[in-house]
């Protein structure tokens, strides 16, 4: 019956997205795709041979983590569904979802744990036991942090189970400096921009009351190439009932192919064309006066700041027509308190990022969307008590805001004993936090204290963190390196030790527990007991743990009963939560009649900042401003990157699957420069930086899309490792071409598209 269920949500899904456009989604039939590729020498009815077992998980394919249903027979995974009670799936998967299966079966996954026996980057192992393993890193580690102190060790991580290392293990432990992409190449400006502006943290969900929403702007978001489940949904609704679109981009993207208005606005001019719509609104009063006098401050100075910032002023800069920047204001306007720019994700590009994220904030609160119904809802976290351990001598969590203003200013936290992590809450300009991609250079220099010993849980560290080069220098220079990961990504060559883990389908983790207009909290527990030699997260971090002195941190035997003991603060247990589909749905506080007379803004004022105090005594302006940033040379194009629908960052390349829907990517050219060029659609070229860092062979797809001071690819290909046999140099690499950066002095995020490149005819 439920599996009947299953594929009735299914098809609506699919017919709600038809109705809002046509996104890039798995077809029919994905479950037999699944079967037939996670157990190819079975006959092809080998599911149907046994009683069907179902757990409840999430999908950990992206991190948006949409709850799943996994269907076992025999032990081996059948197929994936959405959690039809669980709020982000809502019975529904995207496309890499429906990869899940593909990813856990993926012949190329590492099988048991192995130590360096050639040189660092050469890739060659040896296979060794758990206890091997586990002794001699521990042995290793401790003689780093005997000799240099705990901070010397580093901890990356990322996706569904970098809690139990990054979050746990590292604070734990007590160093500093553990870090995620998640942060420093990603959300830290629209984190330290919220905090600043509104006084909390967008957070993991971001808060657009879809079902109300008449008017939605998106700078630089890429709805259905970005393929999160939930918003795709939420966004193909809202569309099919006549919410208005605009679009800013230099990118004619498929998103933009679905709006009222694209704005081919110039690659970093954004924080103009926001400044100019900020004039309409104050300059033809178009905005929401009430809300504005009783919900903010420094709207005079804000006046004042923008009153020559006219959309002809702003045309100039952008290379978007006035009439265009006024038109859409008005649309907007006309449509407050329900219209509202979306925060974006990925938003480290030029490193002014926090100012352009306050102007976005600025536009919404002019609008009046924040705490209204079709506006912004308030987020909200669930509550349930975290594993009663012993306090951290670290604390603070990449895009949290644990820290209080006003602590020491320094280039690296400094020390164990009561600092607050590298990426975690409030940022640089506060207290001298640290990025992740600024870890590399005490991995080099020592300098201004030595790293000595890396832990990299996840992260796809050579795709990831600018400057490859250097990253690899860094590698060089280290005593130690951990990685742990499901398969042989590039930097696990690297390694000196390597611990394989076991995928989401194999595992528990921690609780999912998300801020959310229904906060709630979710259950992944395991399909099927782990493949090969691997094993879950949560026993690594546990085992590395208590080999390191840490047995006070890590009192539980098993996994049951560290989740037990969390989910008794609830009243409440996995038995229960499984009886309850997986899910607890507790109530939110999404708007202002929630609050009743209280303040929902944690501001110093209680209220929106439009002019931030904070900013103008740390020296930064207090309202943005707009700064020009370096055009490409003579010869050369800005190099943007982003999603492709059926994959996620540099990890599911190589899932067979997902590599047959998609194996590599294009360059958007644009076909104007192409024709210049004599380069036609379909050639194979080399692309070349501004450092001589060259990439490729990748396919050029001439298109009108896109502006001709700029070129497109999206993220994640180009990998180089022959153990990857579906990614091995299949496309070019962004990551590998992205060797410098911009960095933003307010929140420490390294600003990522500030990379020219030119092209080279293949020979
Ligand atoms: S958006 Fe897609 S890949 Fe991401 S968690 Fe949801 S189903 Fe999985």
């Amino acid at each position: 019956m439920a599996k009947v269920e299953l594929q009735i949500t299914r098809r609506k899904f699919l017919q709600a997205t038809a109705a809002g456009g046509a996104f890039a989604l798995a077809g029919p039939g994905v479950g037999a795709l699944q079967a037939a590729a996670a157990a190819p020498t079975l006959g092809p009815t080998w599911f149907r041979e046994g009683e069907i077992k179902k757990s409840y998980s999430c999908c950990s394919m992206c991190p948006w983590s949409c709850g799943i249903i996994a269907s076992t027979v025999n032990g081996r995974v059948y197929k994936v569904d959405g959690n039809p009670a669980d709020p982000k799936s809502r019975g529904m998967l995207c496309g890499r979802g429906q990869g899940l299966v593909s990813f856990a079966y993926d012949p190329d996954r590492l099988q048991a744990p192995m130590v360096r026996t050639g040189e660092r980057g050469e890739g060659k192992f040896q296979e060794v036991t758990w206890e091997e393993a586990l002794d001699q890193s521990a042995e290793k580690l401790m003689a780093i942090a005997d000799q240099y102190g705990p901070e010397s060790i580093a901890v990356f991580g990322h996706t569904a189970g970098d809690f139990w290392f990054v979050d746990y293990f590292a604070q734990a432990w007590g160093t500093p400096n553990a870090a995620k992409p998640s942060a420093s190449i990603c959300t830290s400006p629209r984190e330290e921009a919220a905090t600043l502006t509104y006084g909390s943290g967008v957070g993991g969900h971001e808060p657009m009351d879809w079902e109300g929403l008449q008017c939605l702007t998106l700078i630089g978001s890429h709805i259905g190439e970005d393929a999160r489940n939930t918003v795709m949904q939420d966004f193909a609704n809202a569309r099919a009932r006549g919410m208005k679109v605009i679009v800013a981009d230099p990118r004619f993207s498929q998103v933009a192919a679905k709006a009222d208005y694209w704005l081919p606005v110039k690659p970093g001019t954004d924080t103009a064309l926001l400044l100019a719509w900020i004039n309409v609104f104050i300059t033809e009063q178009r905005y929401d006066v009430e809300y504005v006098a009783e919900w903010t401050t420094g709207f005079d100075k804000l006046k004042a700041h923008v009153a020559d910032m006219t959309p002809e002023w702003a045309a100039e800069i952008t290379d978007v027509p006035a009439e265009l920047i006024r038109e859409t204001a008005r649309v907007m306007a006309d449509n407050l308190p329900r219209a509202a720019i979306m925060p974006g994700r990925h938003v480290t590009w030029y490193g002014n990022d926090t100012q352009r994220m306050r102007a976005i904030y600025i536009v919404n609160a002019l609008l009046g969307a924040y705490g209204r119904e079709g506006g912004i809802y308030f987020n909200k976290s669930p509550y349930i008590e975290s594993y009663p351990h012993p306090p951290f001598t670290i604390t603070g969590t990449s895009g949290g805001c644990s820290a209080e203003p006003g602590a020491e200013s320094a280039t690296l936290p400094e020390g164990p004993t009561g600092k607050v992590r590298a990426d975690g809450g409030r940022t640089r300009f506060m207290r001298g936090a640290t990025a992740m991609q600024e870890l590399i250079e005490p991995m080099i220099s020592g300098e201004p204290y030595p790293i000595k010993g890396l832990i990299v849980y996840g992260v796809n560290l050579l795709n990831s963190v600018p400057d490859t080069e250097r990253t690899k220098e860094a590698l060089r220079n280290l005593d130690f390196v951990l990685a742990i990961d499901v398969l042989p990504q590039e930097h696990v060559a690297w390694a000196d030790m390597v611990m394989p883990e076991a995928t989401s389908l194999e595992r528990y983790d921690d609780l999912w527990t998300l801020p959310h207009k229904t906060p709630y909290i979710a259950l992944r527990e395991p399909a099927i007991e782990p493949m090969y030699e691997t094993k879950p997260g949560w026993w690594i971090a546990r085992e590395l743990g208590l080999r390191m002195g840490l047995e006070k941190y890590f009192q539980w035997e098993t996994i049951e009963e560290y989740l037990d003991a969390r989910l008794m603060s609830i009243g409440s247990s996995i038995e229960k939560l499984r009886e309850e589909d997986g899910v607890i749905v507790q109530k939110g506080k999404p708007y202002f009649e929630d609050y009743g007379d209280s303040s929902p803004f944690a501001t110093p004022s209680g209220k929106i900042e439009l002019y931030s105090e904070e900013l103008a005594l740390a020296g930064f302006d207090g309202v943005p401003a707009y700064e020009a940033v370096e055009e490409p040379p003579d010869g050369y194009f800005r190099l943007l990157y982003g999603r492709h629908p059926v994959h996620t960052f540099a990890k599911t390349q190589n899932t067979p699957l997902l590599n047959e829907l998609n194996p590599e990517n294009d360059l958007w050219l644009n076909a104007g420069m192409a024709e210049e060029m004599g380069i036609k659609n379909g050639d194979r070229v080399m692309v070349e930086n501004q450092d001589g860092i060259v990439s490729g062979p990748i396919v050029v797809k001439a298109t009108q899309r896109i502006r001709p001071d700029a070129v497109f690819m999206s993220h994640g290909f180009g990998q180089a490792d022959a153990r990857l046999t579906n990614a091995d140099g299949k496309g070019a690499s962004d990551a590998k071409l992205i060797s410098r950066y911009a960095m933003d002095p307010i929140c420490g995020g390294a600003g990522l598209r500030v990379n020219f490149v030119k092209l080279v005819k293949e020979a």
